[in-house]
């Protein structure tokens, strides 16, 4: 429900945005929104444009790899956590290059913490407090401090991301696009081209890519590519005013849809939408999220996955491209180099910790097991 003012790039006002947090001092949030306008962009103009560039590029020689925390912490000290980042996605490269000559290495990281959720409130206890969005909105422990909506964690937020932006390291950086004043404000403008300097690659949640959504149209302006998640609900009705607004020039190297149906339901529902694209001619780049569709809770109320789920939904997605003449270029991971157990892989004992902030992530063992089998 936020009115976009006084923000450097003027977008239709008075369209509600889902999924965002309530501000109790507006004056602050505009003073926040304002302050980082001014501030130095974190993505580089130059650095999204060779992203574009090797979109434009893909064949069955390349693979996009995406992937990283669901909910990335906002630290101190960024570095740490950006070099081993790096060295994670460095393994992986060495697992690809087995199977493809490029690969394209894009983390979630530096902006990945807003995040959607399918409950405004969290009880415990009996207590009831706002539910955690994300260390760029409230905090994670639970007391009512923390889950207030805070605008200074944005200066925070960008402050983490532009440190972790600045060290260059060897990947794209990518989070979803999801707080208003956040995105907005880092909307920059060069060479007649507006882009987000919040990051290389911006996606649009599953919760968040309905028709006439604010998210969608306030990305509508920029050049930087575009991933767009697609659930099972997803219509062509969707797909259309998706395409219409993100890439009404039909190009080859912008529009990335993020398949995550599940692996109950994706032979159901993606066969039909890729046919669809097909017959409309429409230029996608389809890579599979084969996490986000298949979230279960265990006895304990604890969000989990199972390897042999996520294994299984690649393997369809694969296949169901492959039936219908579509490039499978490559995949979208939440994933982690620590040791810990939050997806369930059957006979590997669950006994490392779970230390996600949000949805269950593979492991590195997990992570490397899984680009093993393609
Ligand atoms: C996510 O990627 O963390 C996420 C919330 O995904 P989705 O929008 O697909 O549910
Ligand atoms: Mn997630």
């Amino acid at each position: 429900m936020m009115p976009v003012k006084n923000w450097n790039v003027d977008f239709e006002s008075n369209i509600n945005a889902k999924q965002q947090p309530i501000y109790e001092n507006i004056d602050l949030l505009n003073e926040i929104a304002k302050k980082l306008a001014s501030f130095q962009p974190i993505a580089s103009f130059d650095k999204i444009l060779t992203l574009r560039q090797k979109l434009a590029n893909l064949n069955e020689d390349s693979f996009i790899i995406q992937g990283g925390d669901c909910a990335e912490p906002i630290l101190n000290d960024p570095t740490t956590y950006g070099r081993k980042t790096e060295e994670f996605f460095n393994e992986i490269t060495e697992i690809l290059k087995a199977k493809y000559k490029k690969t394209i290495k894009i983390a979630r990281i530096a902006g990945q913490f807003a995040k959607p959720r399918s409950q405004k409130y969290e009880t415990i206890n009996g207590t009831t407090f706002e539910v955690y969005k994300g260390d760029l909105i409230n905090g994670f422990e639970f007391n009512k401090e923390d889950r207030k909506p805070d605008p200074l964690r944005m200066i925070k937020g960008y402050e983490h991301a532009k440190k972790i932006y600045d060290l260059n390291l060897d990947f794209y950086t990518s989070h979803e696009g999801l707080l208003i004043p956040y995105e907005a404000s880092l909307i920059r403008q060069k060479d007649n081209h507006y882009y987000s300097s919040s990051g290389d690659f911006i996606w649009i949640g599953n919760k968040t890519r309905f028709i006439n959504s604010y998210h969608i149209k306030l990305f509508s302006k920029v050049i930087n590519p575009i991933g767009i998640k697609i659930g099972p609900s997803t219509t062509k009705e969707e797909i259309d005013f998706i395409v219409n607004k993100l890439n009404p020039n039909n190009e080859n190297n912008k529009l990335i849809f993020i398949s995550r149906m599940g692996v109950k339901n994706i032979h159901k529902k993606l066969p039909s939408l890729l046919k669809y694209t097909q017959k409309m001619n429409y230029n996608i780049i389809w890579i599979c999220d084969p996490l986000h569709g298949n979230t279960y809770k265990d006895e304990n109320d604890i969000k989990r996955r199972s390897f042999n789920d996520i294994i299984s939904e690649v393997k369809l997605f694969f296949n169901i491209c492959s039936d219908n003449n579509i490039l499978p270029s490559g995949l979208h991971l939440e994933m982690t180099y620590e040791n810990v157990s939050e997806c369930v892989k059957q006979n590997e004992p669950n006994e490392e910790p779970y230390l996600s902030l949000c949805d269950p992530r593979l492991n590195k063992h997990q992570t490397l097991e899984l680009l093993k089998s393609l």
